[in-house]
């Protein structure tokens, strides 16, 4: 069968590890060439080097800060050096610093809100305007059901995802014209390291919040990812797709 993502040139924040990383590994195998961005684990990020070493060209890996203007600058000023435009961009790159809002600093709630949010502005407003120029394009923007149901202790994340929601519906409207698409994917509990630091029993109780009663896989939010990037989507745009078990 044709693979579907031939020649298309695809930017995927937080690539290097969890869904990013699952997401950057369907777009390969679907033939695309990925340019990949994380933040500053370097081990992580040459582990998938070196996993991905058969993809030679194709997945090119580069440190940069989504809430860094100047950094997403720079970045988008290679990328238009060497491939003129891109097809794709997969805002995935997020944090999180879980903390009641009452004891909550307004440093974690500022990091939060500049890598979720800001990071994601900063890099759609770049591709966009390469995205013009072919007039052609697909911006998924990587959200939470904590946009919507809100969770104890994540203001500054449900902010911020939910920050993402009404950007995504704004900016479809401002692109659709332009045969650019831009859409959300709101994935549940992912087995990833963004579960780190939850004790057991927290786990347990998240779980059984999950009518399928398991965490899903970071291949199985990239499924839904790759339906949005593909030729088929072409009428969805401003959308939200939940990728969590019926949460
Ligand atoms: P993860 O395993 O912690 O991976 C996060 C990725 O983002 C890493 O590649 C990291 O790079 C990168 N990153 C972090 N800060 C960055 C920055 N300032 N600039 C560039 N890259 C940065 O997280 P995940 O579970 O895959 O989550 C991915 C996305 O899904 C996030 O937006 C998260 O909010 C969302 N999500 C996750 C879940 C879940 O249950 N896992 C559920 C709903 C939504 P470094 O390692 O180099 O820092």
């Amino acid at each position: 069968m044709e693979k579907e993502f031939v020649g298309k040139k695809v930017v995927v924040s937080g690539a290097s590890r969890g869904i990013g990383r699952a997401i950057s590994l369907a777009f390969l195998e679907q033939g695309a060439t990925v340019l990949g961005i994380y933040g500053g684990n370097e081990t992580a990020a040459q582990a998938m080097r070196d996993e991905c070493s058969a993809a030679g060209d194709h997945l090119r890996l580069t440190r940069c800060d989504v809430s860094n203007a100047t950094h997403v600058e720079e970045l988008f000023r290679d990328i238009e050096n060497e491939f003129s435009t891109i097809d794709v961009l997969i805002n995935n790159a997020g944090i999180r610093r879980d903390k009641l809002l009452a004891l909550m600093d307004v440093e974690d709630w500022q990091e939060v809100i500049n890598v979720n949010l800001t990071g994601t502005f900063l890099m759609a407003k770049h591709a966009v305007l390469l995205m013009l120029k072919q007039k052609y394009g697909r911006i998924i923007n990587i959200t939470s059901p904590a946009a919507s149901l809100g969770f104890q202790g994540q203001t500054n994340y449900s902010a911020s995802k939910a920050g993402q929601m009404g950007l995504t519906r704004s900016l479809a409207k401002e692109t659709a014209k332009k045969k650019i698409t831009v859409n959300c994917v709101a994935p549940g509990f992912i087995d990833t390291d963004f579960l780190d630091g939850l004790n057991d029993s927290q786990l347990a109780e998240y779980k059984k919040m999950v009518p399928m009663r398991r965490f899903g896989r970071g291949d199985e939010v990239a499924a839904a990812v790759l339906f949005l990037a593909s030729a088929g989507a072409a009428y969805i745009t401003g959308s939200l797709l939940d990728v969590n078990g019926g949460l």
